[in-house]
């Protein structure tokens, strides 16, 4: 499963972070460090982190793979 996000619209907020820790990582203020190729057991956690993002910055899957990359 591979993601995007869109830091463009990421505002720091750190809600899949918190979510899914082993893909998401901030660094300092809104660097946000992610993994593209989420490693299968992570997946429920990086759909969750998608949903609770505020900004919904995070493209999983299907809309990934119908944009970029
Ligand atoms: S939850 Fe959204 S806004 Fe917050 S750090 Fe993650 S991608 Fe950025």
């Amino acid at each position: 499963m591979r993601i995007v996000v869109d830091l463009t619209r990421c505002q720091g907020y750190a809600q899949c972070v918190f979510l899914a820790p082993k893909v998401f990582e901030l660094h300092g203020e809104e660097g946000l460090l992610y993994a593209p190729a989420v490693p299968e057991d992570q997946g429920e956690r990086v759909r969750q982190a998608a949903a609770a993002c505020p900004v919904q910055a995070i493209l999983v899957g299907e809309e990934v793979s119908a944009g970029a990359r």
